[in-house]
Order: structure tokens, then C-alpha cells, then sequence
């Protein structure tokens, strides 16, 4: 079935209502539906004999216009980070074996793709200011029906981030897209008059799956920032534009300007959703962003290889250090240690793994069959890998990954996201990451990761210890700090603790 219904009809109705609906803008270039099918149809017939297809990813019209052509061409398409170093993109190259390489016409491509014929994504547009831009393309006949797509065919082969060892690539079906997308839609109330302002990368499943095929598969319109500033935000929102989707730094960035920007104030408080998702939004910028908006950013949770698994709806209730509820569609447990046997009920304090099972979930980890039996259980369930806690009325709250945020010390299972929203909230504290370490008397030891407010007054391990003390238990509470100018953090601005912890 198709995944895009209103570039299904601009196809075959170049004329129609669809076809002059505002589907993509990245900075003063656009697109209308129109527009979109008649310069991706073409570059669909000419990669729909590959095998799998490489996008060279830049935050541009070309990426999106790639995509959308591998899509309708029923040709799995792998987006690369053009930011990877030559060792990732070497890694990923021979490890998806793409026939190919879409890129911009201008793009420089590294040493690592240099073996891979290169096809240009060929965008001709009469740049002007208005929206609906005019694309001289010459097609105005109808275009070639797409072929009919089966919904199990891979769609997608996206890299994880690699926040926790060497990315992996998950093989996403079409169905698992169309299905997290609806699921969206249905949460959210989405539909074809919201315009999306993003302001994120295009190869991770937020920037590229909900940022870019979310709009298009409700015939709805996207505003790209190319780059994401908190003026860029107020320009679109003010602009008419219905919804922001970011993850935690940028709503962090928003927090810390908002005591200065009433502009920016006023235009969140004209949004109709503020989504943040890809990591953990802290509880301190939750709250800051609501007291000055009046508006509760709703945080949805989801990963690579499950898609969307929790939010909450856009008539529902946001809950600062929450990520909802599961979505329609998505079954949702938490487990004991033993990976398989569920928890009983839902007490808000025993924490489980998340394991998820339902239409949203990938196929395979791409040549890694050891790996992807491992993810799941007998019962087909995926082991997400993160830990969290249920609300007695269901609702989700992420306690942090398995492998680097759950701290086994003096007996206790501590998550390192409550101390860091604790450490957070000190004025001197800018941003703060917990871990854990080897001590020979707690099993682990509690290490708080700190960057100042001000490089040169640094709030002393003392001043540290007196903050947390009315917040934490005292078994919660860090027993070493150390100071750092910033943390590490990869492209979507997820801490590397694994880079922490090698320090
Ligand atoms: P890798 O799997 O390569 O280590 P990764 O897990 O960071 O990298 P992604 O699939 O991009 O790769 O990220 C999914 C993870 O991001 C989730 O498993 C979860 O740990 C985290 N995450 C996503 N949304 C949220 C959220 N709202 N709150 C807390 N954590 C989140
Ligand atoms: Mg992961």
C-alpha cells in the first residue's frame, strides 16, 4: 500500500488539490506535493533496479527528495551521517553493500564511498520568496503509477546511534513506518494542516521516519532549520507552524533563553505540540519551558529498531519525567532480572526492563543474525535494553539503559537520571551526567560528571553534597565529582557515557 497517499494522487492528478499543498521547505527553497512527485518519480525510475541504495544525509531537500524516491521505487534506502568519520562510514558501507550513492549535486564525498557510482539528487528549483515555489520540471502528465510495495518489504536500513557500542543496522519494513506514523497521528491528533518545524539530522529514525515521512504521510508540510536556533523556532512558529519535534538539548537551549526572549515565549505558547524524544528531558527544563510557555512538552519514547512506543496524547497529560503511555498498537512490559518473566503489577517502584512487541518492530539487525536472536525473547518480544518504572495508571517513567545508567550500590538498583535531574537544578550546574564505578565496599560507587555554569566557580563537591541532600536518599547521593568544560555527546546529542567512564 502506499506510504503517501497525497504524492499517490499529486502523481496521478499533477492539477489537483494535493498537488499544490506545501510539502517541504529547507530554508528559501520548497517544494509543493506536485513538485515533490515529479522530481522524485524520475529519480525512483532510475534506482528501481538496485538492491539497497546509499543517501548521502545532509539536512537538505535532496536527502528528503531521496528518500521519498527509494521509497516509492520499493528499493531499501541506508542514510548515512555525513559527519561520520571514514571508520564508521567504512564500516557501514561494507557492512549494507549499497549499490549506490545519492548525494547532493555539490557534495564532496569521503575516501569511503569513493567505490560506489555516484547518481545526483537532482532538485531544480526557481528560487522565490513565496511558498509555493514553481518547478519547471516539464512534467505536468500524469506520472507512472507506483508500483504496489508489499508492507513486509524493508524500507529502511537505519544505523543506530552507537551510544552503546559500534552502530548497528536495523532493517525497518514498510509496515512498521506506516504503522508507528498512524499510531502518531491517532496520539497526536496530527493530520495534513500541521506543519512540522525541525530542526534535526536525517539519518536517525526522529529526524528522518517522524520528521520527514510523518508530514508527508498526512499530506502535511515541513519547515527545515537546516541547523537549529531558538530564532528559527520563533520565525516558524510565529509563522503559522503547528509543531516542534527536538530532542533534550535543543529544548534545553529553549529553557535557558526563554527568561530573555519573550518572542520565543509567546510563539511556543502558540504551538499546538512540543515533542521532545531520542534521550531523556530533563525534569528542570520540563518545568522551566512550562512556567514560561504555559505549554508541557510532551516526550515520547522510541529507538531504531522499534520505532514510537510510548507519548501521550495531545487531549492527555504530560507528566515531567514521564514518557507516557504506550501508543495504539504497541504491546508494552516490564520484566524481572530474569528477562522473560513479567512484573505483576504496575507499584511505581520496581524497576523492569522495557520489552515491546508489536507492528512498529524492525525485522533484523542487517548481517548479524547472533545479535538479532539475542534481542528477542521466545515469545517475540524485543529486549529494549532500557529500565524503567510503571505508574499504577500506566504511565512510563525511563530509569535509564541497562548497560550505563543503572548503578548497583550497597543493594540497590539507583537510577542515574533522578540524580542528574537533582544535580541539574543547582544553579552552578549547567549540565550533569551520573555513572557508576568499581568500589570494593558498595559494588558501585555513585560518580557525578559536572559542567559548570561558570568555568571559574564551580560549585565545590560540598556545595554538591548539601544541594542533593534535601533530594536524594542518602544512598543516591554521588561520592565523587568530576568537572568537565562539556560532556560527550554524539550527533543528537545523547551522552556518550561509555566515553565518561574511559576517562
Ligand atoms: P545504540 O543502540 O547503538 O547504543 P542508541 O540506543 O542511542 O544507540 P537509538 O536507537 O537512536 O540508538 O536510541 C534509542 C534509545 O534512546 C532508547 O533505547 C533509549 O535508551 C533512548 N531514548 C529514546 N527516547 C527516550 C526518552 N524519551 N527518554 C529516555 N530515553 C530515551
Ligand atoms: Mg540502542
Amino acid at each position: 500500500s502506499s506510504l503517501f497517499p497525497a504524492l499517490t494522487e499529486a502523481l496521478a492528478d499533477p492539477d489537483g488539490t494535493a498537488a499544490h499543498r506545501s510539502a517541504l521547505r529547507f530554508g528559501d527553497r520548497s517544494l509543493t506535493y506536485g513538485e515533490l512527485a515529479a522530481t522524485a518519480a524520475p529519480l525512483a525510475a532510475r534506482v528501481g533496479e538496485a538492491g539497497r541504495i546509499a543517501v548521502w544525509a545532509t539536512p537538505t531537500l535532496e536527502t528528503a527528495v531521496a528518500v521519498v524516491a527509494a521509497l516509492l521505487a520499493g528499493v531499501p534506502a541506508v542514510p548515512l551521517n555525513p559527519k561520520s568519520g571514514g571508520g564508521e562510514l567504512g564500516h557501514i558501507v561494507a557492512d549494507s553493500a549499497p549499490a549506490l550513492v545519492l548525494a547532493a549535486p555539490g557534495d564532496q564525498l569521503p575516501d569511503a564511498l569513493a567505490s560506489l557510482p555516484r547518481v545526483d539528487i537532482d532538485v531544480r528549483i526557481d528560487v522565490h520568496a513565496g511558498l509555493d515555489t514553481d518547478l519547471d520540471t516539464g512534467v505536468r502528465a500524469p506520472g507512472p503509477t507506483p508500483p504496489a510495495l508489499a508492507d513486509e518489504l524493508p524500507a529502511l536500513v537505519v544505523y543506530t546511534s552507537g551510544t552503546t557500542g559500534p552502530p548497528k543496522g536495523a532493517v525497518i519494513p514498510r509496515r512498521a513506518i506506516s504503522t508507528t506514523l498512524d499510531a502518531l497521528a491517532d496520539a497526536w491528533r496530527w493530520t495534513g494542516d500541521d506543519v512540522l518545524v525541525h530542526g534535526l539530522p536525517l539519518f536517525h529514525v526522529h529526524g528522518l521516519i517522524l520528521g520527514i515521512l510523518g508530514p508527508l504521510r498526512r499530506a502535511g508540510s515541513v519547515r527545515h532549520l537546516g541547523r537549529f536556533e531558538t530564532a528559527g523556532v520563533t520565525r516558524e512558529l510565529s509563522g503559522g507552524a503547528t509543531m516542534l519535534f527536538g530532542v533534550p538539548t535543543m529544548y534545553h537551549r529553549i529553557a535557558e533563553a526563554l527568561p530573555d526572549d519573550p518572542a520565543l515565549a509567546k510563539a511556543l505558547a502558540r504551538a499546538r505540540l512540543l515533542v521532545s524524544g531520542s534521550a531523556a528531558l530533563p525534569v528542570h527544563d520540563h518545568e522551566r519551558i512550562a512556567e514560561a510557555t504555559g505549554r508541557r512538552v510532551i516526550e515520547r519514547y522510541g529507538m531504531t529498531e522499534t520505532l514510537m512506543n510510548t507519548s501521550v496524547r495531545a487531549d492527555g497529560e504530560p507528566r515531567a519525567g514521564t514518557v507516557g503511555v504506550p501508543l495504539p498498537g504497541v504491546e508494552l512490559r516490564l520484566t524481572e532480572e530474569d528477562g522473560t518473566t513479567a512484573l505483576e503489577a504496575y507499584d511505581g517502584e520496581t524497576v523492569g526492563e522495557i520489552q515491546v512487541r508489536g507492528p512498529n518492530l524492525f525485522t533484523e539487525y542487517l548481517n548479524r543474525p547472533d545479535a538479532t536472536a539475542a534481542a528477542f525473547t521466545e515469545d517475540g518480544w524485543f529486549r529494549t535494553g532500557d529500565m524503567a518504572v510503571r505508574d499504577p495508571d500506566g504511565y512510563v517513567r525511563i530509569v535509564g539503559r541497562k548497560a550505563t545508567d543503572l548503578i548497583k550500590s550497597g543493594g540497590y538498583k539507583i537510577g542515574a537520571g533522578e540524580i542528574e535531574n537533582a544535580l541539574i537544578e543547582h544553579p552552578g550546574v549547567r549540565e550533569a551526567a551520573v555513572t557508576g564505578e568499581p568500589d570494593a565496599d558498595l559494588g558501585e560507587r555513585i560518580v557525578a560528571w559536572i559542567v559548570p555554569a561558570d568555568a571559574q566557580k564551580p560549585p565545590s563537591a560540598a556545595e554538591l553534597a548539601d544541594h542533593v541532600a534535601d533530594r536524594l536518599a542518602p544512598h543516591k547521593r554521588p561520592r565523587v565529582v568530576h568537572y568537565l568544560g562539556a560532556l560527550p555527546r554524539n550527533d543528537m546529542g545523547k551522552i556518550m557515557k561509555r566515553a565518561l567512564a574511559h576517562d
